[in-house]
């Protein structure tokens, strides 16, 4: 079918007339649709049967433009392919970690998926303090699985090379390069910051170790195609309950350092955990859930790197050190030294991307719901400030990160500052 933007009644017809789909929808189901899109980028629609409520799909639909911004923000329909394709890849190696998928018709740039109805974005959850026992362990298989497995340590060049080029994605690295990296770092007129922490913005952007910092990550960001990453892993594209995760949105989806997808999931939950002085007045509890997403910081970076580093010991079979380059006496010590090199670097770049993205968040165009839904400005600052001054030296220090306890003794040690302001003014 030749490209149209559907709506909530000319989506009826369409879902209808999708053999896949008979196996989700009798024939004469009385359908209905809803769009439920609260993303910046596409169409979202919940189609139901009235007469069963329960059988339900969710259909995406690109535009060829950005939904936030307009018509005159045009934008390849094409990111739905490699939404898609990543959708289906998750499914591959980590089934029941990412939304199933029902049909995908390109020419339609569109998807039908698994209805996650029982599953809350993240950050909502987050925001009610809710507990997540499972999170840290299904989180760290999805990274660990679909970035080792999409990598040199796991492939033959010439696979990797293959996949790598079916994710060519220029025009949505375009908008990472230039809004994480890049614009909110200097005047740009789409920037937007509290007024209570320009003082903080400014020695941002005049700061040059800082900004040479950022500069170097955006060239890893645009160079290093070490895996198959998400690409936009924060916690609104996280759905979940206690006892169920599932990744979602990846139209972001290329070759990049594997480190961007685990910086932005631990800085969104350092976000988060601000997040909590506006919006968690009573102290005891509100330190009481800082430190249980400071826990689950360290459990899923060190979940996560025991997976990985478990699943290349087991599957040793990628042409970056092939079996036989280890095989002579001391080879086995020189093949688990490259390992822990590899997870360092790995974790430098995850708290380098973690700092990047921080710091967008607090000075560019996109903040996060998390802290923007504080309505008090000055409380607002509280967590913005934090947020910057975290931002800033994890950027700055990521060459100098050992282990995920020097990335959380930054972040207490800001939080401890703010206690003393505190207790300063009464
Ligand atoms: P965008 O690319 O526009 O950001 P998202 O993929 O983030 O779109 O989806 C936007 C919103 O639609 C999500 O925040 C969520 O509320 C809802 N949504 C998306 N996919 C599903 C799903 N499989 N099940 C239930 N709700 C979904
Ligand atoms: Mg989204």
């Amino acid at each position: 079918m030749a490209y149209q933007a559907l709506n909530e009644q000319t989506i009826l017809d369409y879902i209808k007339s999708r053999p896949a789909l008979e196996s989700i929808f009798p024939p004469d189901a009385p359908l209905t649709a809803k769009e439920v899109g609260d993303g910046n980028l596409n169409m979202v629609y919940i189609v139901q049967n009235a007469g069963a409520p329960y059988q339900s799909a969710i259909v995406k639909q690109a535009l060829p433009y950005l939904r936030i911004l307009g018509e005159s923000w045009t934008l390849t329909r094409e990111r739905m392919r490699f939404e898609t394709q990543a959708l289906l890849q998750y499914n591959k190696l980590t089934p029941g970690l990412a939304p199933a998928i029902y049909d995908v018709d390109d020419e339609m740039s569109l998807i039908v998926m698994e209805h996650l109805n029982d599953h809350l974005i993240m950050r909502k959850a987050l925001v009610a303090r809710q507990r997540l026992p499972h999170f840290a362990d299904h989180v760290s298989t999805f990274l660990a699985r679909n970035l080792f497995f999409t990598s040199d340590l796991y492939l033959t060049g010439l696979a990797k090379k293959t996949l790598l080029a079916q994710y060519i994605n220029p025009h949505l690295n375009k908008i990472q390069e230039d809004f994480v990296f890049t614009n909110p770092l200097m005047a740009s007129p789409e920037n937007q910051w509290n007024p209570l922490v320009d003082d903080e913005v400014q020695r941002v952007r005049t700061d040059g170790a800082l900004k040479i910092a950022a500069a170097e990550l955006k060239a890893g960001y645009m160079t290093h195609a070490q895996a198959l990453i998400h690409s936009d892993l924060h916690t609104g594209s996280i759905m979940l309950n206690a006892q169920d995760t599932r990744v979602i949105d990846p139209e972001f989806a290329f070759f990049g350092p594997m480190g961007f997808d685990v910086g932005a999931l631990l800085e969104n939950l350092i976000l988060n955990c601000l997040s909590h002085y506006g919006h968690t007045p009573d102290p005891d509890v509100r330190t009481e859930y800082q430190n249980y997403l400071l826990a689950m910081v360290r459990d899923i970076w060190q979940q996560f790197a025991h997976k990985f580093e478990t699943l290349w010991v087991e599957n040793n079979q990628g042409e970056l050190t092939p079996p036989q380059y280890w095989h002579y006496a001391g080879g086995e010590e020189a093949f688990a030294e490259f390992r822990r090199r590899y997870l360092l670097n790995l974790l430098r770049d995850t708290a380098g991307y973690g700092g990047v993205k921080m710091l967008r968040r607090m000075m560019g165009v996109v903040g996060v719901w998390d802290i923007s839904s504080i309505e008090d400005t000055s409380k607002r600052a509280v967590a913005e400030r934090l947020a910057i001054r975290i931002g800033a030296r994890w950027l700055k220090a990521h060459q100098q990160i050992n282990t995920v306890d020097d990335l959380i003794a930054i972040v207490k040690e800001e939080m401890a500052v703010q206690e003393t302001r505190v207790a300063v003014q009464g």
